[in-house]
């Protein structure tokens, strides 16, 4: 099972691909964690990927159609994932495809997470991440229970840097113009499912929405 979550940034992509995954046991692709990972580790990949990252531009395809395809071809990855942040050009969906095929794979399912741009902004203000563990907190809706210390390892949080307001209008302008795109390349697809969404409200709802979709096709 080869499943999407596509949707901008702090759209909730993040925290319900870890949802499926624990369900579905299939492992998460997340490109943005690589990248910073990488740029965490100083590689020369995270090198050259630290100046789009930080700023909240697209890291230039070449380099991310590498990384797909060295993760791909790892061996947990032969029975499904779940891509978080991938693909996010119309270029990246279809060399993905491509990918798939000659493993003898395709996408079955895009799962679409939208939210109000304000609400995003809102949202990735507040939002605090453990630099050791990447446990996510929010400020308002799910905080640390000692002021900016994470609950299970004792680490001081941190707030993103491309999470400031003026990166996160950066980084949502660009999905607008160069990922959003690409919902109507997979929706005129007839082999696989489509559905979407809103995640601007209590996350319960969204949350139980996916299940259902989920029950209905007997993946979970
Ligand atoms: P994310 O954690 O998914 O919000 O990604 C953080 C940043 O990593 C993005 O703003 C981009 O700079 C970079 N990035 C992640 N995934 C991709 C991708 N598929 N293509 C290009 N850049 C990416």
């Amino acid at each position: 099972m080869y499943i999407l979550f596509l949707g901008p940034p702090g759209s909730g992509k993040g925290t319900y691909s870890r949802v499926a995954s624990e369900l579905m046991d299939i492992p998460i692709l997340a490109t943005g964690d690589m990248l910073r990972a990488e740029i965490e580790q100083n590689t020369e990949l995270g090198k050259s990927a630290a100046k789009y990252v930080t700023s909240g531009e697209l890291v230039p395809d070449d380099v991310m159609f590498g990384i797909i395809r060295n993760t791909l071809s790892r061996e947990d990855m032969k029975n499904g994932v779940i891509f978080d942040g991938f693909p996010r050009t119309l270029a990246q969906a279809k060399m993905l495809d491509e990918i798939l095929s000659n493993m003898n794979a395709k996408i079955d399912m895009v799962v679409e997470l939208y939210s109000s741009d304000d609400e995003i902004i809102a949202r990735l203000s507040n939002r605090r991440v453990c630099p050791k563990c990447g446990r996510i907190y929010h400020l308002i809706n799910m905080p640390p229970k000692v002021d900016e210390i994470c609950d299970d390892d004792g680490t001081k949080l941190i707030q993103r840097k491309d999470d400031k307001p003026e990166t996160v209008r950066r980084r949502l302008k660009v999905y607008h113009k160069q990922t959003a795109p690409i919902i109507e390349y997979f929706k005129a697809k007839k082999d696989m499912f489509y559905f979407n969404i809103s995640t601007g409200g209590p996350p319960k709802i969204g949350r139980n929405k996916m299940l259902k979709v989920f029950r209905e096709h007997k993946i979970i």
